[in-house]
């Protein structure tokens, strides 16, 4: 009974401090960073593997990497030009610290996507009556649609304006905030790296070729060796059941299969004996399965008891993981009544809700009793933190 008691303790993670943080991050390597996706494949998803080599830092599976991204060397180039400065102007970040205004331009301030605050100052400085028509309180819609898929930069050759001071900008510009991304291996099995499998954020708009700033960076100019600023976020709420027996049910379409590829790890890594079940989506099958061999050798060896995948592009009529939920909503039911623990990660504004809603269909048809009783079943399972959500 001890072993059992300290393997679930383990399992779920005592809870690690660290010297590093978001404040105080800590470099990691780059160890590998290969594509997932084929070549074919309308997406770029990466597994990229990073060094934690004498840092001490230790993770659970649920947690999440946080990057501290840079912009990208020419974009800050095209600003500085934009704006009429040389990069080598004194200024000061937030907190007081002096450093030049390239630095500021990389690491400090969002040249990306644009906040409606961002517009809102530049039309101060620029003498537009368009821009300051968009800023209207009874414009918001417009402003919303002129924001999408435009960066600082454009707003900057659209309206120029002369900015005497660059330290204004710490006035226009918000600060770059660090990403986060699922940690997708388990410590037990990799003691001295983390795993992340990211999405590229690339998209064409007015003209230009645009890349997220973090996933660019870790796609585009992380190769091995490079260096990134890194934290560990903990997330409590999204852990694996402290009883190593329960059964769990994973949906995971898209990168929102990380942290399961986590949990599976550390299933295999003799951490518990949960029974797993995965729900997988992708657009197609021969482009976009993560991780193929390893979810078909965990399926073999007993790691995971059932895989259900939806590749949603690979017939006619679209099919989803929620589908897939649907169809086998009979067992899905049969697992629930069992105590299983359900987790859902990844997109946040339909698919979890969708995913929700076949849920509670499965519990109202096969409980037989309607679906009161199903949003009922879920609350429940909500408060005794057993139907659990890490979605972005
Ligand atoms: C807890 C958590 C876990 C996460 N885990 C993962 C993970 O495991 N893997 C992963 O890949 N991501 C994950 N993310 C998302 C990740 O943190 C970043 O948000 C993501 O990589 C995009 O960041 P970026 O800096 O590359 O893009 P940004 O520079 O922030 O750009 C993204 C923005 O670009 C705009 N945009 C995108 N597409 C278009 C378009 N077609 N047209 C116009 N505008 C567009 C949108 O406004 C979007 O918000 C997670 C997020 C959270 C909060």
């Amino acid at each position: 009974m001890q072993l059992e008691a300290n393997q679930a303790t383990e399992a779920r993670g005592a809870e690690h401090s660290s010297i590093y943080s978001r404040k105080n991050p800590y470099t990691a390597a780059v160890l590998m960073n290969r594509l997932l996706t084929g070549p074919a494949s309308e997406k770029e998803t990466r597994h990229i593997e990073v060094s934690l080599e004498g840092s001490g830092i230790q993770y659970t599976p649920g947690d999440s990497l946080g990057v501290l991204p840079e912009n990208r060397s020419d974009m800050v180039q095209e600003v500085l030009q934009l704006l009429n400065f040389r990069g080598d102007e004194a200024v000061k970040d937030f907190y007081g610290g002096a450093l030049q205004l390239r630095e500021a331009l990389t690491s400090w301030l969002v040249l990306g996507k644009m906040s409606h605050s961002t517009v809102k100052a530049w039309s101060k400085l620029a003498d537009n009556v368009e821009l300051a028509a968009l800023v209207l309180p009874e414009n918001k819609v417009q402003l919303e649609s002129y924001l999408w898929g435009r960066e600082f930069r454009d707003l900057l050759e659209q309206f120029p304006a002369k900015l005497e001071d660059p330290q204004q900008l710490f006035k226009i510009l918000p600060r770059l905030a660090p990403r986060l991304y699922s940690i997708s291996s388990s410590q037990a099995l990799h003691p001295a790296t983390v795993h992340m499998s990211v999405r590229i954020v690339r998209y064409e708009s007015y003209g230009r070729e645009r890349l997220g700033v973090c996933s660019g960076q870790l796609g585009e100019r992380s190769p091995l060796g490079a260096a990134l600023p890194t934290f560990i976020h903990s997330n409590q709420l999204f852990r694996l059941p402290e009883n190593p027996d329960a059964p769990v049910i994973m949906v995971g379409p898209g990168t929102g299969l990380a942290p399961f590829r986590a949990f599976l790890e550390h299933k295999q890594a003799g951490l518990g004996r949960w029974p797993m079940w995965l729900f997988f989506g992708e657009q197609r099958e021969q482009q976009d399965f993560l991780y193929r061999e390893e979810m078909y050798a965990w399926l073999e060896n007993g790691v995971m008891q059932r895989l259900d995948t939806a590749f949603s592009r690979d017939q006619q009529k679209k099919i989803y993981v929620q589908d897939r939920i649907r169809e086998q909503s009979a067992l899905l039911w049969e697992w629930l009544e069992r105590g299983a623990y359900f987790y859902v990660c990844g997109d946040s504004k339909r698919m979890a809700p969708d995913v929700e809603a076949a849920v509670l269909e499965a519990i109202a048809q096969h409980s037989g009793k309607g679906p009161e009783y199903a949003a009922a079943f879920v609350a429940d399972m909500r408060k005794q933190k057993r139907y659990l959500r890490d979605v972005y």
